[in-house]
């Protein structure tokens, strides 16, 4: 489906009819307290009022959150799988709606909403409503953590809200999620479908806020905080937690290499290059930002790209044609823009890349730029990559591992041999061959170095939701 009005309409009429948002705590919505605008970055037209939660509301929700936390680990996995399934149902009955108002709320284009973000949503509640029951057979002996502080970032609003729930409730935990300020508005439409499906009260509880409501989340009494966004709050969070014994697992930025051998299928790679930097306006974590190319086929993979990019549509989110829709906010558009300044006066070129009235930018990539060029070493999160030369194997691997962070890659070659070779000397937690920015419920996303710890999807983000079993030490002698 299109921009249909009538889609547009059932997002408008519901935010029109909320006004301003409380929290969801214990089950219902609280009165709005002290509230912020959250806007359309397409058009700056302000959405809806959200509650700006204190440290209060925080403590409110944990001690809800912990409330529930005994009677929800105490169901039986298939009772917490039926929840999860009734979420997934849930989800995919509004997936019109909840696609909508995504975009209006994030800037993202409609076609990427509805065909990526919301079916990956029910998708990873359908994965772990199957993990619900395999708890005890995957993991004997483990436990729940308890309550999950739960602190996501704006680019995939309700798809990191699925990331981070899913798995705490299949493991038994409960949660205190806290959207980005940016794009609250999915996870509130994601409250009310707990209450549609009848999820006990305190198991998912929702604070809205900016940073000092994610600040409060981790000083307050939790026993693990999960985190998505930039590195340096990362840091400052797993800081604040030092010595405390909670939990913490960080998912943070990146700067992924894109290698495009000489045997590559070139327009393969450049459709590759359109699903990995210029998807979502480039904010994207595990985006490939740094295009490596093998300079005997450079001239013409260019060739091809410029070609590839000037067809890409810059406009409306809500218009299905759309390829780029808006930056999410004035504040990050004007971040990728200093980056960009910084780069072009340290010498690179940019092509394409530039700044249009509102909150867009065209496509771009830097070229001729030198490895400690800030657009080289600075994720810029946005539509901007760099493209850059190798001549051997070696080459291409030493440049895509000259990086802080470790998220992704990407490798392209007709032969298996070379992309499995190159793939393995890739330092990331993720690397595709022949493709990008594909994702699985099943599949754990998660980094080395400057791009986090720990895992989400599949068994090992699991395991990061459920404490290992005490040893006991007679019971381990007696079985030898
Ligand atoms: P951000 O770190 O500013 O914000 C992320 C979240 O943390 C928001 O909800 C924000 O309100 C909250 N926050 C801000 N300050 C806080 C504090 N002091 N204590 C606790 N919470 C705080 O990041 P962002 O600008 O929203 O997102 C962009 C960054 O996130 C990029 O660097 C990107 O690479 C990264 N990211 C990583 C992944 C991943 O899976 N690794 C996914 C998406 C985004």
């Amino acid at each position: 489906y299109g921009p249909s009005t009538e889609d547009a309409s059932a997002a408008r009429d519901w935010l029109a009819r909320r006004g301003a948002f409380g929290h969801f705590i214990n089950g219902s919505f609280t009165k709005p307290g002290e509230t912020f605008e959250t806007r359309d970055p397409a058009t700056g037209e302000v959405l809806a009022r959200v509650t700006q939660g204190t440290a209060d509301d925080v403590a409110t929700a944990v001690k809800a959150a912990r409330r529930a936390q005994k009677g929800w680990a105490a169901l039986p996995g298939t009772e917490r799988a039926r929840h999860l399934y009734a979420l997934a149902r849930h989800v995919q009955k509004r997936e019109r709606f909840l696609s909508v108002l995504e975009t209006l709320d994030n800037g993202k284009p409609i076609r990427e909403a509805r065909d990526i973000d919301v079916p990956l949503v029910a998708r990873h509640f359908y994965h772990h409503a199957g993990w619900a029951e395999l708890r005890d057979t995957r993991f004997p002996g483990h436990a729940p953590l308890g309550v999950c502080g739960q602190i996501i970032p704006w680019n995939f609003p309700l798809l990191m809200l699925a990331w981070k729930v899913a798995p705490a409730l299949a493991a038994g935990n409960t949660v205190v999620l806290k959207p980005a300020e940016y794009t609250p508005l999915t996870a509130l439409a994601f409250a009310e479908i707990c209450q549609e499906v009848g999820l006990p009260a305190g198991v998912v509880n929702i604070v809205t806020g900016d940073g000092a409501t994610g600040a409060a989340l981790v000083a307050a009494e939790v026993d693990k905080i999960a985190f998505t966004g930039s590195t340096e709050v990362g840091r400052g969070i797993a800081t604040a937690l030092a010595g405390t014994g909670r939990k913490l697992t960080l998912e943070l930025g990146g700067k992924s290499p894109f290698v495009v051998m000489e045997d590559a299928d070139l327009d393969a790679a450049v459709e590759g290059v359109v699903d990995s930097i210029w998807f979502n306006q480039g904010q994207v974590c595990c985006a490939g930002s740094r295009i490596l190319v093998a300079e005997s086929v450079a001239e013409r993979f260019e060739t091809l790209l410029s070609a590839r990019m000037a067809r890409l549509r810059v406009g409306a989110p809500l218009d299905k044609s759309t390829d780029i829709g808006a930056i999410v906010d004035p504040v990050q558009k004007d971040r990728i823009l200093t980056i960009c300044h910084a780069a072009t006066d340290a010498g690179a070129e940019l092509v394409g890349g530039q700044a249009q009235e509102g909150c867009f930018i065209a496509p771009g990539y830097l070229k001729n730029i030198a490895p400690a060029n800030p657009g080289m070493e600075q994720e810029i999160f946005g539509p901007i990559a760099t493209l850059s030369t190798f001549r051997t194997a070696d080459e291409a691997v030493e440049l895509a591992n000259n990086t802080r962070y470790g998220l992704a890659g990407s490798v392209w070659s007709e032969s298996a041999t070379v992309a499995t070779d190159i793939a393995a000397r890739i330092k990331a937690g993720v690397i595709w061959i022949n493709g990008a920015n594909m994702f699985d419920a099943a599949a754990p996303f998660g980094g080395y170095r400057e791009s986090g710890y720990g895992r989400e999807g599949g068994a090992a983000g699991m395991r990061d939701y459920l404490a290992e079993p005490a040893v006991k030490p007679g019971r381990e002698a007696a079985s030898k």
